[in-house]
């Protein structure tokens, strides 16, 4: 009886110890804590977002150390899916890593997320692209003592800004301006420029090609098995080249086929928007991509105009399977691959370059 007993205390105890056990080896990443919102979403005419009520949260783990922050659904006119452009923190003993600040009108709340989860000094972050849904924290955060790494070509653009009707824009805050900067090397695409170690983690800043600007960085964890891949690639809504700041249709398909080669099969990427995916995922793009470029291109081949080519409604085929896909997501996608199939973006010295920014002889 007293080994019974024994046994039976035995039994009760491994019991009581078995839920930690489990959770710590059953433990598995990524964890959405905040699903991204799926919509449809509609909004009346006249409506601006209302940014003191988007939260910030984090909203998927992908490692102990490697969170996203995002906003909150349903209120962001310009992504309703979820508020801003996705950023990332890595942190631990050696401080705050940040992929992108999203909005400035949240940074304070970004801020707070980031205090809910560590009081880390913030030292290192870069910036995937120059939109402001991606950059408008910047000053923000480099007051709180983040130095800003980034391409020189987004450099250049946040010196250089340009309202859309080509007029000067507002002079930048210094602050928001990145300090350290890199370039692409057309013959080296994929190679990281700069590689830091930081928290338990190697984490590679690969610049990328003109694709969703010519200023765009990819980030690789390579111990989480993660690449934030910003916004070549979106799944809510139609591709988006931002020809003023150099982007690139044809540079989106050569950054998906960089990809299968940058990914193993269960590496996880994480655009700027919509949800999260494998490399796999972006073969179904890079085929819409490569069909509707061939597609405007024997139209626009035949004289037709851009009226008449939006009139012919290209994306028919990929309207019920693109989440978040309006008239104007769609319009601007056709009218960026009518631009590109026959004079844009501009070459210079043989390189395809920023429109604003010629590349310089040498
Ligand atoms: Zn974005």
């Amino acid at each position: 009886m007293k080994k019974r007993g024994l046994l039976i205390l035995g039994t009760a105890m491994l019991m009581a110890a078995l839920p930690a056990i489990v959770g710590a080896q059953a433990q598995t990443y990524p964890v959405i804590v905040i699903p991204t919102g799926k919509g449809p979403y509609t909004f009346p005419e006249g409506y601006t977002t209302p940014f003191d009520k988007v939260e910030m949260r984090v909203t998927e783990k992908m490692s102990p150390n490697l969170f996203v922050i995002h906003g909150s659904s349903g209120l962001d006119l310009s992504h309703p899916d979820a508020s801003g452009g996705r950023m990332m923190i890595l942190f631990g003993p050696d401080g705050v890593l940040m992929v992108d600040t999203n909005n400035r009108q949240t940074q304070e709340k970004t801020l707070a997320a980031i205090r809910s989860v560590t009081d880390g000094p913030l030292k290192v972050l870069v910036n995937t692209h120059i939109h402001s849904d991606h950059t408008g924290g910047n000053a923000f955060f480099a007051r709180q003592g983040a130095v800003i790494f980034a391409q020189e070509n987004l450099r250049l653009d946040m010196l250089n800004p340009l309202r859309s009707d080509g007029t000067a824009g507002p002079a930048p805050d210094p602050a928001a301006i990145p300090v350290v900067t890199y370039r692409y090397n057309p013959a080296m695409p994929g190679e990281p420029a700069v590689t830091l170690h930081m928290n338990g983690e190697t984490v590679d800043f690969i610049p990328m090609m003109p694709s969703h600007t010519a200023g765009d960085t990819v980030v690789r964890f390579h111990k989480a098995n993660v690449i934030y891949i910003e916004d070549f690639y979106r799944n809510f809504g139609y591709p988006y080249a931002a020809q003023t700041s150099g982007g690139s249709i044809k540079g989106m398909i050569e950054a998906v086929d960089l990809f299968q080669k940058l990914a193993g099969p269960d590496t996880w990427l994480i655009p700027g928007h919509g949800t999260l995916i494998h490399k796999q995922d972006l073969l179904p793009y890079r085929a819409m991509l490569v069909d509707i470029l061939a597609r405007v291109k024997a139209l626009r081949d035949q004289g037709k105009s851009l009226k008449e080519v939006l009139a012919a409604h290209l994306t028919a085929p990929y309207d019920k399977s693109t989440q978040g896909d309006t008239q104007e997501s769609t319009d601007r996608f056709i009218t960026e691959v009518y631009d590109e199939v026959k004079d844009f973006p501009p070459v210079v010295n043989g390189k395809r370059a920023m429109p604003r920014h010629p590349v310089p002889e040498k």
